[in-house]
């Protein structure tokens, strides 16, 4: 709590800009490097944009204990526990473990990031399906869902999670970008699709702008991916800046815009969503009788 730091001092007047209903962003990095001197600031601005609620994104053992420790200071953030596939040569028995047992602590509510990027191959495919099969397993073991990355391996995930559909609850496609085909086929295995800000962008995001409307309002979630993914939809003054949870609701308007529905119902209809998916209304009720008389801050 720092009086000083008032969301007033970042964002003029005439750009600040909330959400008219509570979000939540279910991929928020907030472990990288970039936000180790301001995040107290950055979680502030996003419950001043109204963005409640944060999901922060574990990618591997340091960075999920880190969202672990975050998670526990702060009400409304969570976080994920598990290992992006960029770094699955990293995979051992013991670091499944260890994982597992992260896994267990009660800010954790998701398995992930994991998956499969084919896009650049960090790690050598054999050894990201290995990681990808081992954290599936922990998923199925825990019940927890998981929170899936997925770059130009859109087949083999889908031969994978079609294997194991029958025994992990639920799953989100996180920063979903690819096309009409894959989509289907990730709806028709009864997953979840998480948008960023690609869609913002004019380059790249083109083909996304079609495909919006296909994905049911029951299945879709929405992210900033920060400090990626800036969108590209902001105004002027905003550009360059690192992306933050604050910024959600610019998402929020461009996806609104390209469903033609109003930026309060897609608000009311993620959130809705999200808090389904990771069970949320359970956990703050939990965490709000256990924290009775615990003197906890
Ligand atoms: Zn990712």
């Amino acid at each position: 709590m720092d009086s000083s730091n008032e969301p007033d001092d970042f964002l003029p007047e005439a750009l600040r800009f909330r959400s008219p209903q509570p979000l939540v962003d279910i991929g928020a990095n907030l472990t990288h490097d970039s936000f180790k001197h301001d995040v107290d600031a950055v979680i502030h601005r996003a419950r001043h944009a109204n963005v409640d609620t944060l999901i922060l994104t574990g990618t591997d053992l340091a960075h999920s204990e880190q969202a672990v420790a975050l998670a526990r200071r702060h009400a409304g953030l969570y976080a994920t526990a598990g290992l992006h596939p960029h770094i699955a040569d990293q995979w051992s028995d013991e670091l499944g473990q260890r994982m597992a047992a992260l896994q267990r602590q009660p800010e954790v509510v998701a398995v992930g990031e994991c998956g499969l990027d084919y896009n650049r191959n960090f790690s050598v495919p054999r050894h990201q399906e290995g990681a990808f099969e081992a954290q599936l397993q922990l998923a199925a073991e825990s019940g927890l869902p998981l929170f899936i990355h997925e770059r130009d391996a859109g087949q083999r995930m889908r031969e994978m999670l079609k294997a194991w559909r029958d025994d992990i609850t639920h799953a989100v496609i996180h920063c979903f970008t690819a096309d009409r085909e894959t989509l289907h086929g990730y709806l028709d295995l009864d997953l979840h699709i998480g948008l960023t800000g690609w869609l913002c962008d004019e380059r790249r995001g083109h083909h996304l702008r079609d495909l919006v409307g296909s994905i049911p309002l029951t299945r879709l979630m929405v992210e900033t991916d920060c400090p990626y993914l800036l969108p590209r939809n902001l105004p002027a003054k905003l550009k360059g800046r690192r992306h933050e949870p604050a910024l959600l609701p610019w998402i929020i308007r461009e996806i609104a815009h390209w469903r033609g529905m109003a930026e309060v119902d897609l608000a009311n209809a993620t959130s809705a969503t999200t808090e389904a998916f990771f069970g949320l209304r359970e956990l703050a009720h939990h965490h709000t009788t256990s924290s009775q008389g615990a003197g906890e801050a």
